[in-house]
């Protein structure tokens, strides 16, 4: 049975290409964009049902989730990791579902941290979670290797935390989890609130103040029409530049540059009593992936829990890459797998959407964020 909702598109297989590509990080696709960044999904399942992820009348109880011989294991994940790694990749992200779901993650955590980028550096591995678990698993993850996290958090207000994660989880325990992580030394945090527009942004000002001088990161993430399911419309989504404005009336911050290419979030500080960023305020960050596309610089791909690679969050088809491994691919096939694949990329849904016409709330068949991970 297809794991999937009806309407999907099941990824193609890759096929094995004969000429060679060369694994040396120079890697570039039609674009010109190299591969810096995989991000890992470690489970399709949650136990959160946040209604812009995984709402909870399509992802119910008669939902079937993948089974375990379908997921990648860890020695799986390790392998393929390498190979994209020979092609220049620096940064893991591990990502689900919730990760903190899968069973002995310390254990893949540890293998990776054990691998050298191509310079010999250890690769920069991070977790995003929903903090649920986080409180019990901290000083594990941190002794794995683990150097720091993001966690998703939509609002301190514990009524609206409640019904935006739907599973009535309350704010204390996840702000419990942040707090373990800060202890473990799992820094710098990240928090990542998605604003939805008529369901949190009265949220933004109490975030920004409980953050700032934290030393955590406190990021605002424009709503997404990632996936099929969660009824997305472009009236919910709250341009980053109106949060910004929101948080000027009250803290004044000041631009700063990109601390590095291909980054996600604009960077914004706050300001000391002469205007300039006062670091031991700190910084926020806003992902504008509606208002102000960034596909031009993105280095980053997306290995799903079952080995689909996929190139973009709105991509419709993956690569099956688990099909080479588990068919007897040497890792030269594989890494020659995963630059063929790369050279022919494309993709720039965000840049493209507006020129896609009115939402007119036609099906569409995009992988889902759970599936694929953020
Ligand atoms: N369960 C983990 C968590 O929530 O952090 C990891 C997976 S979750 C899919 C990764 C990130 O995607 C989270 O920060 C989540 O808020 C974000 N996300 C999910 N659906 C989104 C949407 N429709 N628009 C914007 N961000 C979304
Ligand atoms: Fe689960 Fe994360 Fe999606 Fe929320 S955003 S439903 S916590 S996977
Ligand atoms: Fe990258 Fe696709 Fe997002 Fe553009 S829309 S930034 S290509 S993931």
């Amino acid at each position: 049975m297809d794991h999937r909702p009806k309407g999907l598109a099941v990824p193609a297989a890759a096929s094995m290409p004969t000429t060679r590509v060369q694994a040396n990080g120079l890697l570039a696709d039609t674009r010109g964009r190299s591969l810096r960044d995989l991000r890992i999904s470690v489970t399709d399942r949650c136990n959160f049902r946040c209604n812009y992820c995984m709402p909870k009348e399509i992802f119910d109880k008669d939902y079937a989730y993948l089974p375990h011989t379908a997921l990648l294991s860890f020695e799986e994940i390790t392998r393929l990791a390498r190979q994209f790694i020979a092609h220049g990749v620096q940064k893991i992200r591990l990502t689900g579902g919730e990760p903190l779901l899968r069973k002995n993650l310390e254990q893949l955590i540890a293998q990776l941290a054990a691998l050298r980028t191509l310079d010999g550096t250890p690769l920069d591995i991070t977790l995003t979670t929903n903090g649920s678990l986080l409180a019990r698993k901290a000083a594990a993850l941190r002794a794995a290797g683990l150097q720091r996290v993001t966690v998703s958090l939509d609002g301190l207000d514990d009524a609206v935390f409640r019904a935006m994660n739907d599973v009535d989880f309350p704010v204390a325990d996840v702000l419990a989890g942040i707090e373990a992580a800060r202890a473990v030394g799992l820094g710098p945090i990240k928090i990542n609130m998605v604003v939805k527009r008529g369901t949190n942004e009265q949220e933004i000002l109490p975030m920004a103040r409980h953050f700032m001088g934290s030393g955590m990161v406190l990021r605002f993430i424009e709503y997404m029409d990632v996936g099929a399911t969660n009824g997305w419309r472009m009236n919910e989504v709250m341009p980053s530049s109106e949060v910004v404005r929101l948080i000027q009336s009250e803290l004044p911050l000041v631009p700063l540059e990109a601390s590095q290419p291909g980054e996600t979030a604009q960077r914004w500080g706050y300001a000391d009593a002469q205007g300039r960023h006062d670091p031991g305020l700190g910084e926020i960050g806003v992902i504008s992936s509606v208002t102000q596309a960034f596909c031009h610089s993105c280095n980053r791909a997306r290995l799903s829990t079952e080995g689909q690679l996929y190139l973009c969050l709105f991509a419709e088809k993956g690569y099956d890459l688990r099909s080479l491994l588990r068919g007897g691919a040497s890792d030269a096939d594989l890494a020659n797998a995963i630059g063929h694949i790369w050279q022919g990329r494309a993709d720039n849904y965000s840049e493209s959407r507006s020129q896609l016409g009115p939402d007119t709330g036609a099906p569409v068949k995009r992988v889902e964020m759970s599936y694929i991970g953020g």
